[in-house]
């Protein structure tokens, strides 16, 4: 029971935690970008007003006083990021500041939860923990270290605001701008003939994937927690981009996955993190959180999903 106010509301993990606090009874608030085209479940109750607007944030939280507040908003992806630093910070960075001033002072009783990114760690050596030093390599990555930033200033000051430091998650929800799921679709397309080849980066790019519904639940466990805190929340397991690659096309019934891909320069990026690798000791004995999807179940729900769709279109 109780209401929540989510912001990033249609992306993968808004859709997953709305879903969530629905079923459990909690009556939910999204955050909706005017303009936004994008669907929205008709459960949520929409707000529309820019993420920038101090002003108009503060009239809403004012009049919600929301039990939990969810920050997901923000630009998407590293290689976004790049092409459009400014937007990074706009879209990023800025939201998280205009949200926690204007809960600080129109509903100080709110709880704040912060989607962070592994991305504030840059290329620290593996593997990653709270202690880890914020040393981000990319415009994404700052404008998530200006908002985590924001978080611990904020909580200082009394509010229980807390930034999950997440890694990499996904499923069949996750848009094809990222690598996962661009592999899925490929090998399904693939498989199905409709597809030649794959054109990739840099395959030795190591990330620490998990299964998105899981992180959701970790969002709700830190709000749950009587004292704020940061958590980086990971599976504990490394896999490059390659393993990712031969894992979704055994899916798809492929063996000689090399026939398929190309590496093509136009998705290198100008500095990638090696190898992302969690540590997630404390939300694991503090909120009792522990990954259910491994990276072999993760490739395979998307690539299944994928030939579904693939099969029905
Ligand atoms: P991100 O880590 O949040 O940016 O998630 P991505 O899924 O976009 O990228 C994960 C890793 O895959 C990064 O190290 C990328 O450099 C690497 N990668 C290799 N080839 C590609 C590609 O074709 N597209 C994307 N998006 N990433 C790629």
């Amino acid at each position: 029971m109780g209401l929540a106010l989510i912001t990033g509301v249609t992306g993968q993990d808004g859709t997953y935690l709305v879903e969530d606090l629905l079923a459990d009874g909690v009556e939910v608030h999204g955050l909706v970008r005017p303009g936004s085209i994008a669907p929205i479940n008709d459960r949520v109750i929409q707000h529309r007003i820019d993420l920038t607007d101090s002003a108009g944030l503060q009239g809403l939280v004012s009049d919600l006083q929301p039990e939990l507040i969810f920050h997901l908003a923000g630009q998407t992806s590293v290689a976004e990021s790049w092409a459009d630093p400014v937007a990074a910070i706009n879209q990023t960075g800025v939201p998280t500041a205009a949200l926690l001033s204007a809960i600080a002072s129109a509903s100080p009783g709110s709880r704040f939860v912060n989607a962070s990114s592994a991305e504030i760690f840059g290329d620290a050596p593996a593997p990653q923990s709270e202690k880890t030093p914020v040393n981000p390599l990319s415009p994404y990555g700052a404008a998530k270290a200006l908002g985590f930033f924001l978080v611990q200033g904020f909580r200082d000051r009394g509010m229980h605001a807390s930034s999950a430091i997440l890694y990499n998650h996904e499923s069949p929800r996750r848009p094809e701008q990222f690598v996962t799921r661009k592999i899925s679709k490929a090998a399904a397309r693939i498989a199905l003939g409709r597809q030649k080849t794959l054109r990739l980066g840099n395959l030795d790019a190591a990330r620490d994937w998990g299964w998105a519904p899981d992180y959701v639940r970790a969002l709700r466990l830190m709000a749950q927690q009587e004292t704020a805190a940061d958590y980086v929340i990971g599976t504990g397991e490394s896999h490059s981009v390659r393993e990712f690659v031969a894992a979704a096309f055994r899916v798809a019934g492929i063996e000689d996955w090399q026939s398929h891909v190309e590496i093509d320069p136009e998705f290198l990026r100008p500095a990638d993190p090696k190898v992302q690798l969690a540590d997630s000791s404390l939300a694991r004995q503090r909120l009792g959180w522990a990954p259910t999807v491994d990276f072999a179940g993760i490739a395979e729900a998307m690539v299944i999903a994928d030939l579904e769709a693939e099969s029905r279109s």
